[in-house]
């Protein structure tokens, strides 16, 4: 811990201390007057010589209109009285008669215990109670750039449902590197002992919704030192100048707090190089700027880790990446198989599931799913499962949810014609045909010609039993080939083509035009590079970076290539010809036929 830091939670103490003597010498100051206060009780005349003649009076006073006595009964209890009487003298004779001693009634004080809870233990017990308090928020995570008190409202939610690394699944990398930072921070004597030096910013770089802001949320939850989140959006103000002050204050606020993280989400919106874009950017500069010289300010062993999301690395401005600001980098990509698995059970166990679900299963027919999208599909799973009245989430509502989540719902009053549902299964057994002839291809694991609301009529659910990461050139013309082949089987029944293959032909072309411009598959091209794309997690335009005249040749060799799948696809399904009827024919009875039947008939000799 700082000295300063230490300084300031001393001084705090010290004024608190201060205060709360002042509030219990008040307490005694006002309250024990009245509560010290005897008490004194009235009674009559007929009373007071009852009192006589049972020999309890100890003590008579004479007042002027009032005598004041003191009873102690048989149990030792004494009390005082106070009674009207007139005539004194008669009363002394009476007295002196019965030996009964005449003076100063000695009142006694009220209960003394009452008198010390209500002046010394209860003040006592609130100050050590709010003390403890004081005590916990000084050495607790607080504040933040915003600093409203909403702010520490929200904040305090958070902490209930802390988010921790097991909330986390499947980016084991990125989380091995941010538990370094989290024990750096907490450790930071054995660092120093090995010379060791803490990374000054961090950058989790990688595709929407993979999980980067919950990291950001789960190191908070690991941290045993403060945390002050931000999003970069809060910099950027209406007035200028205010996104620059607001920086200011964030690191001074932090470098008070050292050691400590601060999490930049979307640090995008204010790091953009700069020069880019149109309009006045001088207000985002400007911030960008203060947070250059902020992150080069503070020293490295001072114990502040900047932490920054972002699925925009490619538009960042470079000074901010270079060494000594962010300068590692820490990938959070999509999750492999594994991954959604892990991804898949952490979502579940949040939901009552059923005992035996399948989550490779679901996990190979998502390829290519974030993180946000398979917590989606879970969701929408426990949906359906309250939808049908079960209490339970099957195997069968998480199917359906993939199909919900990666095409859409099922849309219930668009009807097909028999003619359109027709051509439409021939179309959907064309892919699933072609993909399951094609050794390399992945099975189909359902296909289903019920109307999406994506606009897609059909819908085959494949399954990949790897991820891949080398593809050679014959598994990318399958690839088209199989987008193809919906088409293709139309034309072999129908002699015809319709529209429903748009959403194919984009995707045929595109894995096309990356063949011939990214991957050299062409022997025209060799290994010449005609597009850059490089970092691009928002799936944005590539950069040609031919002449026109290449362009145009480019062009032809995509075309080449397609009709060379094209060409393949009909070929396998000529060759399968009297198969496809046959399964054409079964979904188009059946609307919804999973693998193992199609597999059935296809293998059926
Ligand atoms: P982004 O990378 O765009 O910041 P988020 O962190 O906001 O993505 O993720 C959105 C949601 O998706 C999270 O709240 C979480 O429910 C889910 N999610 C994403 N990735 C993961 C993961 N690796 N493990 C568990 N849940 C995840
Ligand atoms: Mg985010
Ligand atoms: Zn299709």
């Amino acid at each position: 811990m700082s000295e300063k830091n230490k300084n300031d939670k001393l001084e705090f103490i010290i004024f608190y201390y201060i205060a709360s003597v002042f509030i219990v010498m008040y307490i005694n100051w006002m309250l024990l007057p009245v509560l010290a206060k005897p008490v004194i009780n009235t009674s009559t005349q007929e009373e007071f010589e009852r009192h006589i003649d049972a020999g309890e009076v100890s003590v008579v006073e004479i007042l002027k209109d009032n005598i004041l006595y003191t009873v102690k009964d048989s149990n030792g209890n004494i009390k005082h009285y106070k009674t009207h009487y007139s005539d004194a003298n008669e009363l002394i004779g009476s007295l002196m008669e019965k030996n009964i001693e005449i003076g100063v009634v000695e009142l006694n004080k009220s209960d003394f215990f009452l008198v010390l809870l209500i002046t010394l233990v209860i003040p006592i017990i609130f100050v050590t109670y709010y003390g403890i308090k004081l005590k916990e928020k000084l050495n607790g995570n607080e504040g933040c750039a915003g600093e409203t008190k909403d702010d520490d409202k929200v904040k305090d939610k958070d902490s209930r449902n802390k988010t921790t690394f097991c909330d986390v699944a499947g980016q084991e990398e990125a989380k091995e590197s941010l538990i370094e930072i989290v024990d750096y921070l907490s450790y930071t004597e054995k660092y120093n002992e090995i010379g060791a030096v803490c990374p000054k910013g961090i950058l989790l770089v990688g595709p929407p919704g993979t999980g980067k802001t919950l990291l950001g949320k789960a190191v908070a939850g690991e941290a045993n030192v403060p945390f002050i989140p931000v999003s970069g959006s809060e910099f950027v103000e209406m007035y200028v100048g205010r996104g620059a002050k607001r920086v200011r204050d964030l690191f001074d606020k932090a470098s008070k707090k050292a050691p400590c993280i601060i999490f930049i989400d979307e640090i995008d919106t204010v790091g953009k190089a700069r020069g880019i874009g149109t309009g006045s950017n001088e207000e985002r500069e400007q911030t960008l700027n203060q947070l250059l010289t902020e992150m080069d300010g503070f020293e490295e062993n001072k114990g502040v880790v900047v932490l920054a999301a972002t699925n925009r690395p490619e538009i960042l401005d470079p000074a901010l990446l270079r060494p000594g600001r962010f300068d590692r980098h820490v990938r959070v990509e999509l999750p492999d198989v594994q991954g959604r698995v892990a991804i898949l059970k952490v979502h579940a166990k949040k939901c009552k599931m059923e005992p035996d679900i399948d989550y490779s299963l679901i996990a190979k027919a998502t390829a290519g799913a974030s993180g946000a999208q398979l917590a989606n599909i879970v969701n929408e799973g426990a949906l359906r499962a309250v939808r049908m009245g079960r209490n339970f989430v099957s195997q069968s509502d998480l199917e359906e949810s993939v199909e919900v989540v990666l095409a859409g719902e099922q849309k219930k009053n668009q009807i097909l014609s028999p003619e359109e549902k027709k051509i439409v299964s021939y179309h959907e057994i064309g892919h699933a045909l072609l993909a399951a002839v094609q050794i390399d291809s992945a099975p189909v694991h359902k296909i289903t010609i019920i109307p999406r609301t994506s606009g897609s009529l059909g819908y085959t659910m494949q399954i990949e039993e790897r991820d891949k990461t080398l593809i050679n050139r014959s598994e990318t013309i399958n690839k088209i080939a199989m987008f193809c082949a919906g088409r293709a089987a139309e034309e072999l029944v129908f002699g015809e083509c319709t529209t429903g293959a748009s959403n194919d032909i984009e995707q045929a072309t595109k894995i096309a035009r990356a063949m011939v411009t990214r991957y050299g598959m062409t022997d025209e091209f060799d290994m010449m590079a005609m597009e850059t794309g490089r970092g691009n997690y928002l799936g944005g335009n590539s950069q040609v970076t031919c002449s026109p005249e290449t362009a145009k040749e480019v062009d032809k060799a995509v075309l080449l290539i397609i009709k060379e799948a094209h060409l393949k696809a009909m070929k396998v399904l000529k060759e399968n010809e009297q198969k496809l009827h046959e399964l054409a024919e079964f979904l188009y009875q059946k609307e919804t036929i999973t693998g193992e039947q199609f597999m059935d008939i296809l293998n059926k000799k």
